[in-house]
This record gives C-alpha cells, structure tokens and sequence, in this order.
C-alpha cells in the first residue's frame, strides 16, 4: 500500500469531533465521586459509597453526613419520631446577611437549624437522639441548638430514656453573640440535671467538633466516643500555632489524638456505631424492647354515612 493510502486512513479515522465523543463516553452526573480524603483522592462509584455509609473503601476516612443520613445509619429503620422542628433563630443582633442566609439555608436543606432532635430506637433500645448537620451554618450552635440540646436532655428526662448526641460543629455561632455563648452554661446546666436523674448521656464527636460545643454539652457525656481522625479541640490549629511558637504536633487535634490523651473515651467506625451504642446503652441498664407487633392492615373508610 503506498504512503499515501496510510495518510488518508489516518486522517479518516481523526474525522470524529472530539467533543461528540467525550459526550458520548461521559460518565453521568452523580454516578462517581472522589474521596475527600486529600492523601487518598480515590474515584469512588456513588452508589457503594452509600452502601458503605460515606465511608471510603480505600482509606477508610469518614465522609461528613446530613442529620437525615447520620440518623438514617445509626437508627431502627422508621424509628424516628422528630420533635421541636419549628423552632427557628430570631436575629436579635440584626447581623448583617444574617437572616437572608438563615432563610436561604433552610431552603436549601430543609432545616431550621443545624440541630435535629427526636426520639428513635438503636437495635431496639429507645432513646433520645440529637444530631447536628455541618451544613447549616458549620453546625454551629446558636439558641436554637442550644435550646434543642436542652430539650432532648429534658425529654430523657420525662421518659427515663438515654440521650446520644452527635455533635458536628464549629462552635457557637457568632452572629447570635451573647446568646450564642450563653448557650454553653445552658446545655451544660440539662447535662448536669441528666447526670442527677441518672439518666444515660453518650456523646458522638463527629468532624469537626470545636470551641463552644466542645466546651460545654460535647465534653459532659458519661461515655464520648468519636469517629475516626474527627477534629476535635477547642482553638484551631492556626489560632494555636499564633498563639504558641511550638509547632502543633503531627495529628494534633484528630480523634486519635485525643483518644491518647484520655479526652475521649472510644474510637469507633460508623459500621460498628448501632452495635456499640446498643450495648454500651444496656450495659447502663437500658432494655431493648420486643419491636412493635405487626397488625394487619385495617380499611380505614374514607367517610362515614349515617343512616
Ligand atoms: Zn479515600
């Protein structure tokens, strides 16, 4: 065959618009994504992630989770019962961009507020269960929060049911000032009133838990475990480095750290979450209940005639 053949069925097969044939071969929105882990960076398929609970395969890090999620993986399927879901932030410092942001995020995420609270069952076992969703506002933890942390506390109290809190947060919120902070002696306030009515109280650290959180309810359960590398601490690694000329230690802050230094008491995988909690909860006495019997399904008449 003479050169000039080879030329022109080079130039036959190069005549497919580059751009048709990445459309064609693109992989659909949502189908994959990569771990968040930068030392990992894995492709992961979307949907064994989520089978995986948000955990990477390859590296094990634990992927940040909605309230909806958190309480979905760690609860009895259909178990939740929400309570106090209309209490909403007023602005009482009329901050600026506040409210519009308050607003934008409840329609975006569907909350009022970051923290999610309500009764539900794990294994079997009732409790109260508080969860905080990172997305509103970084979980930070204003009256509202506040307010729903007190009454989970006082929940368990009225029921004689263990509270567990998953904490998720940077802090308190600033755009609440004062209010914010006095949520700290708040929340540690019910806690110390839990402890009195001997009542169970877990705590979850989840990453990140810091600042305000950190230094008030977050610290005072009888059992605090956390998920594996979570950030935890009080001031944060930049703020610590100015304040300090000690350079901060490798892992400074992880769960794992905290665990060496007697701050926590378990790290544990969130596959293994509902089994620990279970147990540690009837360790303390807490009875796991037959679940609820199954009725046949009763036609429900639409109306009623009197005759
Ligand atoms: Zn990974």
């Amino acid at each position: 065959m003479p050169p000039e053949g080879w030329f022109r069925k080079r130039s036959k097969f190069s005549a497919a618009p580059a751009a048709s044939h990445t459309a064609a071969n693109a992989v659909p929105e949502g189908v994959v994504q990569k771990c968040l882990n930068p030392k990992c960076g894995q492709i992961l398929f979307t949907k064994d992630f989520e089978k995986n609970l948000k955990v990477c395969p390859h590296c094990e890090f634990h992927h940040k989770l909605t309230a909806d999620e958190r309480i979905a993986y760690t609860v009895d399927e259909g178990s939740f019962v929400p309570m106090a879901e209309g209490l909403r932030s007023v602005d009482p410092l009329r901050f600026p961009d506040y409210q519009p942001k308050v607003d934008k995020l409840t329609a975006t995420t569907g909350l009022n507020d970051p923290m999610k609270i309500g009764t539900a069952r794990i294994k079997n076992v009732p409790c109260v269960i508080g969860v905080s969703d990172m997305r509103f506002v970084g979980g930070s933890m204003g009256s509202v929060a506040g307010e729903k942390v007190v009454r989970a506390m006082e929940a368990g109290i009225e029921n004689r049911l263990p509270v567990i809190l998953f904490t998720a947060s940077g802090g308190a919120r600033m755009q609440e000032g004062l209010l914010s902070l006095m949520q700290m002696a708040k929340t540690s306030a019910a806690a110390a009133l839990l402890a009195a009515h001997k009542i169970p109280y877990f705590v979850v650290m989840t990453d990140p838990t810091m600042a305000g959180v950190l230094a008030a309810y977050a610290s005072l359960g009888d059992v605090i475990i956390a998920e594996p590398a979570a950030l935890i601490g009080f001031a944060g690694a930049r703020v610590a480095a100015q304040a300090s000329t000690a350079k901060p230690p490798d892992g400074y802050q992880s769960a794992e750290w905290q665990l060496g230094r007697g701050q926590i008491d378990s790290i544990v995988h969130r596959k293994e979450m509902p089994d620990t909690l279970a147990s540690l909860l009837m360790m303390m006495g807490c009875e796991a209940i037959e679940e609820a019997p199954v009725v046949d399904a009763v036609e429900t008449p639409s109306e009623v005639t009197v005759g």
